[in-house]
Protein backbone atom coordinates (compact mmCIF):
# COMPACT_ATOMS: atom_id res chain seq x y z
CA UNK A 1 0.00 0.00 0.00
CA UNK A 2 1.05 3.36 -0.70
CA UNK A 3 2.22 5.69 2.31
CA UNK A 4 3.68 9.11 2.25
CA UNK A 5 6.47 8.54 4.69
CA UNK A 6 7.38 5.18 2.52
CA UNK A 7 7.09 6.99 -1.06
CA UNK A 8 8.90 9.93 0.81
CA UNK A 9 12.15 7.38 1.32
CA UNK A 10 11.97 5.86 -1.93
CA UNK A 11 11.67 9.08 -4.30
CA UNK A 12 14.72 10.16 -1.74
CA UNK A 13 16.85 7.29 -2.71
CA UNK A 14 15.86 7.61 -6.28
CA UNK A 15 16.28 11.40 -6.36
CA UNK A 16 20.15 10.80 -4.27
CA UNK A 17 20.83 8.39 -7.10
CA UNK A 18 20.04 10.14 -10.51
CA UNK A 19 21.52 13.30 -8.95
CA UNK A 20 24.62 11.44 -8.88
CA UNK A 21 24.27 9.52 -11.93
CA UNK A 22 23.70 13.04 -13.36
CA UNK A 23 27.16 14.37 -11.55
CA UNK A 24 29.36 11.26 -12.89
CA UNK A 25 27.23 9.94 -16.23
CA UNK A 26 25.83 13.86 -17.40
CA UNK A 27 22.06 12.01 -17.29
CA UNK A 28 20.02 14.25 -18.62
CA UNK A 29 18.53 16.84 -15.85
CA UNK A 30 15.21 15.98 -16.99
CA UNK A 31 15.13 12.76 -14.99
CA UNK A 32 14.96 14.30 -12.13
CA UNK A 33 11.96 16.74 -13.13
CA UNK A 34 10.30 13.72 -13.98
CA UNK A 35 10.99 11.94 -10.65
CA UNK A 36 9.68 15.50 -8.87
CA UNK A 37 6.53 15.42 -11.09
CA UNK A 38 6.39 11.88 -10.18
CA UNK A 39 6.40 12.52 -6.28
CA UNK A 40 4.55 15.37 -6.52
CA UNK A 41 2.03 13.39 -8.43
CA UNK A 42 1.46 10.33 -5.99
CA UNK A 43 1.47 13.11 -3.13
CA UNK A 44 -1.56 14.74 -4.42
CA UNK A 45 -3.70 11.78 -5.14
CA UNK A 46 -2.75 10.49 -1.74
CA UNK A 47 -3.84 13.30 0.07
CA UNK A 48 -7.23 13.93 -2.48
CA UNK A 49 -8.17 10.46 -1.92
CA UNK A 50 -9.30 9.43 1.78
CA UNK A 51 -9.56 5.54 0.71
CA UNK A 52 -5.89 5.20 -0.14
CA UNK A 53 -5.12 6.19 3.39
CA UNK A 54 -1.83 7.67 2.60
CA UNK A 55 -1.27 9.92 5.24
CA UNK A 56 -3.11 8.31 7.37
CA UNK A 57 -5.99 5.13 8.08
CA UNK A 58 -9.22 5.85 7.89
CA UNK A 59 -12.36 4.11 8.75
CA UNK A 60 -13.92 3.03 5.58
CA UNK A 61 -15.89 -0.25 6.08
CA UNK A 62 -16.76 -2.53 8.61
CA UNK A 63 -15.45 -6.19 7.70
CA UNK A 64 -16.57 -7.74 11.04
CA UNK A 65 -20.27 -6.73 10.65
CA UNK A 66 -22.27 -10.03 10.64
CA UNK A 67 -25.78 -8.46 10.79
CA UNK A 68 -26.67 -7.01 7.12
CA UNK A 69 -26.28 -3.53 8.60
CA UNK A 70 -24.86 -0.66 6.82
CA UNK A 71 -24.20 2.78 7.63
CA UNK A 72 -25.61 6.27 5.76
CA UNK A 73 -23.51 9.13 6.74
CA UNK A 74 -24.50 13.04 5.66
CA UNK A 75 -21.69 15.77 5.47
CA UNK A 76 -22.37 19.46 5.45
CA UNK A 77 -25.43 19.76 7.63
CA UNK A 78 -26.89 20.64 9.77
CA UNK A 79 -29.44 22.28 7.11
CA UNK A 80 -32.84 24.26 8.05
CA UNK A 81 -34.21 22.83 5.03
CA UNK A 82 -32.97 19.15 3.99
CA UNK A 83 -32.12 17.91 7.81
CA UNK A 84 -35.69 17.87 8.80
CA UNK A 85 -36.60 16.16 5.78
CA UNK A 86 -33.68 13.73 6.45
CA UNK A 87 -35.04 13.05 9.66
CA UNK A 88 -38.96 12.46 8.37
CA UNK A 89 -37.35 9.99 5.80
CA UNK A 90 -34.78 7.96 8.47
CA UNK A 91 -38.06 8.36 11.16
CA UNK A 92 -40.37 6.72 8.19
CA UNK A 93 -38.25 3.77 7.64
CA UNK A 94 -36.98 3.09 11.27
CA UNK A 95 -33.06 3.65 10.06
CA UNK A 96 -30.28 5.59 11.71
CA UNK A 97 -27.87 7.53 10.67
CA UNK A 98 -24.44 9.81 11.69
CA UNK A 99 -24.53 13.62 10.07
CA UNK A 100 -21.15 14.86 9.83
CA UNK A 101 -21.52 18.54 10.97
CA UNK A 102 -19.79 21.56 10.25
CA UNK A 103 -19.32 24.15 13.19
CA UNK A 104 -20.63 27.38 11.72
CA UNK A 105 -23.82 25.37 10.85
CA UNK A 106 -24.28 23.94 14.24
CA UNK A 107 -23.85 27.18 16.12
CA UNK A 108 -26.50 28.92 13.36
CA UNK A 109 -29.11 26.07 14.01
CA UNK A 110 -28.38 24.28 17.73
CA UNK A 111 -31.82 23.33 18.51
CA UNK A 112 -31.41 20.78 14.89
CA UNK A 113 -28.46 19.59 15.91
CA UNK A 114 -29.83 18.28 18.95
CA UNK A 115 -32.81 16.95 17.07
CA UNK A 116 -30.54 14.91 15.17
CA UNK A 117 -29.04 13.70 18.69
CA UNK A 118 -32.60 13.06 20.13
CA UNK A 119 -33.99 11.11 17.11
CA UNK A 120 -30.79 8.51 17.62
CA UNK A 121 -28.52 9.34 15.33
CA UNK A 122 -25.01 10.39 15.81
CA UNK A 123 -23.32 13.53 15.19
CA UNK A 124 -19.21 13.91 14.39
CA UNK A 125 -17.01 16.88 13.36
CA UNK A 126 -16.99 18.16 10.17
CA UNK A 127 -14.26 21.12 10.70
CA UNK A 128 -15.80 24.45 11.81
CA UNK A 129 -15.23 26.53 8.44
CA UNK A 130 -15.67 23.94 5.94
CA UNK A 131 -13.00 26.38 3.96
CA UNK A 132 -12.08 25.42 0.53
CA UNK A 133 -8.49 25.98 1.38
CA UNK A 134 -8.88 23.70 4.25
CA UNK A 135 -6.12 21.18 2.52
CA UNK A 136 -3.80 24.07 2.47
CA UNK A 137 -4.23 25.03 6.89
CA UNK A 138 -1.46 24.84 8.54
CA UNK A 139 -1.48 22.41 11.56
CA UNK A 140 -2.30 25.05 14.28
CA UNK A 141 -5.34 26.33 12.06
CA UNK A 142 -7.01 22.69 11.60
CA UNK A 143 -6.83 22.40 15.05
CA UNK A 144 -8.30 25.54 15.66
CA UNK A 145 -10.97 24.54 13.36
CA UNK A 146 -11.54 21.09 15.12
CA UNK A 147 -11.12 22.09 18.35
CA UNK A 148 -13.78 25.02 18.20
CA UNK A 149 -16.34 22.82 16.32
CA UNK A 150 -16.43 20.12 19.02
CA UNK A 151 -16.55 23.31 21.59
CA UNK A 152 -19.64 24.27 20.00
CA UNK A 153 -21.00 20.95 19.70
CA UNK A 154 -20.27 20.24 23.79
CA UNK A 155 -22.10 23.48 24.51
CA UNK A 156 -25.26 22.79 22.31
CA UNK A 157 -25.28 19.38 23.45
CA UNK A 158 -23.44 18.55 26.15
CA UNK A 159 -21.63 15.43 23.65
CA UNK A 160 -18.04 15.30 23.43
CA UNK A 161 -17.37 14.39 19.56
CA UNK A 162 -14.79 11.81 18.51
CA UNK A 163 -15.34 11.35 14.99
CA UNK A 164 -14.05 13.08 12.41
CA UNK A 165 -15.40 13.26 8.23
CA UNK A 166 -12.69 14.82 6.42
CA UNK A 167 -13.76 17.90 4.45
CA UNK A 168 -13.90 17.23 0.57
CA UNK A 169 -11.87 13.72 2.05
CA UNK A 170 -8.66 15.58 2.06
CA UNK A 171 -6.06 14.01 4.20
CA UNK A 172 -2.53 15.70 5.07
CA UNK A 173 0.09 15.48 7.55
CA UNK A 174 -1.19 18.70 9.31
CA UNK A 175 -4.54 17.00 9.36
CA UNK A 176 -3.09 13.63 10.49
CA UNK A 177 -1.12 15.85 13.58
CA UNK A 178 -4.36 17.90 14.89
CA UNK A 179 -6.33 14.84 15.02
CA UNK A 180 -3.78 12.70 17.10
CA UNK A 181 -3.65 15.85 19.78
CA UNK A 182 -7.87 16.26 19.71
CA UNK A 183 -7.81 12.23 20.04
CA UNK A 184 -10.21 12.23 16.74
CA UNK A 185 -11.09 9.20 14.95
CA UNK A 186 -11.13 10.00 10.79
CA UNK A 187 -14.15 8.27 9.13
CA UNK A 188 -14.57 7.55 4.94
CA UNK A 189 -16.60 5.42 3.13
CA UNK A 190 -16.99 2.97 0.80
CA UNK A 191 -19.68 4.00 -1.01
CA UNK A 192 -19.11 8.13 -2.51
CA UNK A 193 -22.73 9.34 -4.11
CA UNK A 194 -21.29 12.23 -5.51
CA UNK A 195 -24.81 13.67 -4.52
CA UNK A 196 -23.27 17.24 -4.95
CA UNK A 197 -22.32 16.74 -8.13
CA UNK A 198 -24.63 16.80 -11.69
CA UNK A 199 -25.25 13.36 -11.91
CA UNK A 200 -28.60 12.68 -11.94
CA UNK A 201 -30.91 10.66 -9.21
CA UNK A 202 -31.16 7.73 -11.01
CA UNK A 203 -27.50 7.43 -11.84
CA UNK A 204 -26.54 8.46 -7.70
CA UNK A 205 -28.91 5.54 -6.52
CA UNK A 206 -27.62 3.37 -8.82
CA UNK A 207 -23.36 4.18 -7.47
CA UNK A 208 -25.03 3.53 -3.91
CA UNK A 209 -26.92 0.55 -4.55
CA UNK A 210 -24.72 -1.14 -6.88
CA UNK A 211 -22.65 -3.72 -4.83
CA UNK A 212 -24.16 -2.89 -1.74
CA UNK A 213 -22.86 -4.90 1.10
CA UNK A 214 -23.41 -5.25 4.89
CA UNK A 215 -20.45 -2.97 6.39
CA UNK A 216 -19.99 -0.34 3.49
CA UNK A 217 -20.63 3.03 4.40
CA UNK A 218 -22.30 5.35 2.55
CA UNK A 219 -21.52 9.32 1.90
CA UNK A 220 -24.16 11.59 0.98
CA UNK A 221 -24.59 15.27 1.84
CA UNK A 222 -28.20 16.39 3.86
CA UNK A 223 -28.50 20.03 1.01
CA UNK A 224 -30.57 19.42 -1.96
CA UNK A 225 -34.22 18.06 -2.61
CA UNK A 226 -31.63 15.55 -4.71
CA UNK A 227 -30.56 14.28 -1.92
CA UNK A 228 -34.04 13.49 -0.01
CA UNK A 229 -35.15 11.76 -3.42
CA UNK A 230 -32.10 9.58 -3.90
CA UNK A 231 -32.72 8.77 0.30
CA UNK A 232 -36.40 7.63 -0.33
CA UNK A 233 -34.96 5.28 -3.00
CA UNK A 234 -32.03 3.80 -0.85
CA UNK A 235 -34.01 3.67 2.01
CA UNK A 236 -36.55 1.17 0.01
CA UNK A 237 -33.95 -0.46 -1.86
CA UNK A 238 -32.43 -1.39 1.55
CA UNK A 239 -35.68 -2.76 3.28
CA UNK A 240 -36.35 -4.94 -0.13
CA UNK A 241 -33.02 -6.44 0.73
CA UNK A 242 -33.66 -6.61 4.48
CA UNK A 243 -30.45 -4.17 5.01
CA UNK A 244 -30.90 -1.89 8.43
CA UNK A 245 -28.89 1.24 8.21
CA UNK A 246 -27.17 1.89 11.87
CA UNK A 247 -25.20 4.76 12.98
CA UNK A 248 -22.01 4.43 11.80
CA UNK A 249 -20.21 3.98 15.60
CA UNK A 250 -22.41 0.90 15.38
CA UNK A 251 -21.38 -0.70 12.27
CA UNK A 252 -17.86 0.40 13.38
CA UNK A 253 -18.20 -0.65 17.07
CA UNK A 254 -16.76 2.39 17.84
CA UNK A 255 -17.48 4.96 20.48
CA UNK A 256 -18.75 8.40 18.96
CA UNK A 257 -18.23 10.74 21.93
CA UNK A 258 -15.79 11.26 24.95
ZN1 LIG B 1 -18.16 18.27 3.43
Amino acid sequence: MLRFKTINTLFAVLLVVLLVLHYFYVLPVGFVFVLVLGWLLITVMGSAFIRWNYHFNSLHHSKATEENHIAITFDDGPHPVYTPKVLRLLTEYNAKATFFCIGKNIEAYPVLFNQIINHGHTVGNHTYSHSNGFGFFSTKKVEEELRRTNAIAEKVSGKRLKMYRPAFGVTNPNIKKALQVLRLTPIGWSKRSFDTTQLSEKKLVARVTHNLKKGDIILLHDTSDKTIAVLERLLLFLKSKNMQAVTVNQLLSIQPYE
